[in-house]
C-alpha cells in the first residue's frame, strides 16, 4: 500500500514523520510516502518543496525537524496521490472544499481516507463534517483522528495520545492505528465517527474563549469554568447534530485532553489572549498574520460556522459560551462578555 499526506503544515508534517517511521518498518507499506505542499518560496528565493527534499526538513511550518528519507514533497495535487491507496488528508479546514474538488476523479479506484482536519463546513443544507466532505466530493470511506496533539510536542517525540474514530469496518481502523503508532504517539480506534471529529473541531472553539480569559487575567478557576462548560456544550451540539454519538467519546484523547492542552498551549488560545490584550481592537486576521508566520488559526472560523448552524436551527441560547465566542470575535460583544454570558441569555442576533 503507498500513502500520501494531502497538507504540509506543522501537523501535516508531524503526520508524516509519524507514518513515514512506520511505512519503512510495515512490510505491507511502501517505503517511500509522498507530501503534498502548497507551494512556497522562502525569502532566499528556494522552493520550499526543493528545501524539504533537499533538507528532509520543513523550513516554514516543522524547522529543524527531520521529517525521514523516506519523505518526498510534491507541489502538485494530482500527482501526489495518483499511486495512493490511503490519502491522509491534514490541511487548515478552510481549504479542503477546493482541494476535494480538485482531486475528484483524480485518485485511485481503491482508496481509504482518514482526515486530521479540525474543522467543518457550513453549507445550505447544514453543517458538513469535512470527512463527510471527502466521502462525498471522492466517493470514498474516510476514518478521522483527532486528539490531544500539539505538534511541536509530537515532532521531538515527547508522548501522547490520539483517537482514531471510525465508521464501518474496525480492521481499517486497525490499519490506521498501526500506521500512525509508535511508542511515543498511542492511538486508539472508537466507533464514533462524528463524535470524535465534532471534538477536535469545537474545542478550538473552546479554546478561543480560554485564550480571553488569560488575556483579562481572570485566572485559573475561571479558566477551569470555561473549560467544563465548553465541553458540555460540545457534548450538547454533537448529540444535537449526529444523536449517534457516544458519551464515552468525550473521555478519550479527543474529548477531554484535547480541551485541557488546547486551552493551555494551543495557537487558538494564544492568538485569542492577544486579542483580548488588545480589547478586542486589533483583528483575528491582523493578529494570526502577525503572531503564527503562515499557521492557519480554526476556531474562530469555526465559531462562525457554529454561530450560523445554530442561529438557523433556533438553538443559540442552548449554546451561550459558543454564541458568545463568535459575538466577541467578531466585535459585537467585548471580550470580558466572556464570563457574563453564565448570568444573563446571549443576546440572539
Ligand atoms: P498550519 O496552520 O501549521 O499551516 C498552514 C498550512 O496551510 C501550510 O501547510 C500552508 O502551506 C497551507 N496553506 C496556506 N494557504 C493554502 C491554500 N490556499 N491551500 C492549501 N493550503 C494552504 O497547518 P496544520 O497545523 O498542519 O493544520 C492542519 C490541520 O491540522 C488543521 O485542521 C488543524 O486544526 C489540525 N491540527 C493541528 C495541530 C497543530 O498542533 N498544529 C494539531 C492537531 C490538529
Ligand atoms: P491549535 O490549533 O490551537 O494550536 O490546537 C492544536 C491542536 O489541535 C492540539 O490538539
Amino acid at each position: 500500500m503507498s500513502v500520501t499526506i494531502v497538507g504540509s503544515g506543522s501537523w501535516g508534517s508531524v503526520a508524516a514523520k509519524l507514518v513515514a517511521s512506520n511505512a519503512l518498518k510495515l512490510p505491507s507499506f511502501h517505503d517511500e510516502v509522498r507530501m503534498w505542499v502548497f507551494e512556497e518560496v522562502l525569502p532566499n528565493g528556494e522552493k520550499l518543496t526543493d528545501v524539504i527534499n533537499k533538507t528532509n526538513e520543513n523550513a516554514n511550518y516543522l524547522p529543524g525537524i527531520k521529517l525521514g528519507r523516506n519523505v518526498v514533497a510534491d507541489p502538485d495535487l494530482e500527482n501526489a496521490v495518483k499511486e495512493a491507496n490511503m490519502l491522509v488528508f491534514v490541511t487548515p479546514h478552510q481549504f479542503m472544499d477546493g482541494i476535494c474538488k480538485k482531486l475528484k476523479g483524480k485518485i485511485k479506484g481503491e482508496v481509504e481516507a482518514i482526515s486530521l482536519v479540525k474543522g467543518m463546513e457550513v453549507k445550505k443544507e447544514g453543517p458538513c463534517m469535512i470527512s463527510s466532505l471527502i466521502s462525498k466530493e471522492l466517493g470514498i470511506n474516510c476514518c478521522v483522528l483527532m486528539g490531544a496533539n500539539i505538534a511541536n510536542e509530537i515532532a521531538v517525540e515527547k508522548f501522547s495520545e490520539a483517537t482514531v474514530g471510525y465508521r464501518e469496518s474496525r480492521e481499517i481502523a486497525d490499519t490506521w492505528v498501526q500506521l500512525f503508532s509508535t511508542p511515543y504517539f498511542m492511538v486508539t480506534p472508537v466507533h464514533d465517527v462524528e463524535g470524535v471529529e465534532l471534538c477536535g473541531t469545537l474545542k478550538n472553539v473552546v479554546a478561543i474563549a480560554a485564550g480571553f480569559v488569560d488575556g483579562l487575567e481572570m485566572g485559573n478557576n475561571t479558566k477551569a469554568a470555561i473549560m467544563r462548560i465548553g465541553l458540555r456544550e460540545m457534548k450538547a451540539l454533537s448529540k444535537l447534530l449526529f444523536p449517534s454519538v457516544k458519551d464515552s467519546t468525550f473521555f478519550e484523547s479527543c474529548g477531554v485532553a484535547d480541551v485541557i492542552t488546547t486551552c493551555f498551549g494551543g495557537r487558538n488560545r494564544r492568538v485569542a489572549e492577544a486579542f483580548a490584550q488588545s480589547g478586542g481592537k486589533r483583528s483575528f486576521d491582523e493578529l494570526e498574520a502577525e503572531m503564527l508566520e503562515g499557521q492557519k488559526l480554526q476556531g474562530v472560523s469555526t465559531a462562525r460556522e457554529v454561530f450560523e448552524t445554530l442561529n438557523h436551527c433556533g438553538k443559540l441560547e442552548m449554546f451561550p459560551l459558543f454564541s458568545t465566542v463568535h459575538q466577541i470575535c467578531i466585535g459585537r460583544l467585548k471580550p470580558d462578555a466572556i464570563v457574563r454570558f453564565l448570568f444573563s441569555p446571549v443576546a440572539i442576533a
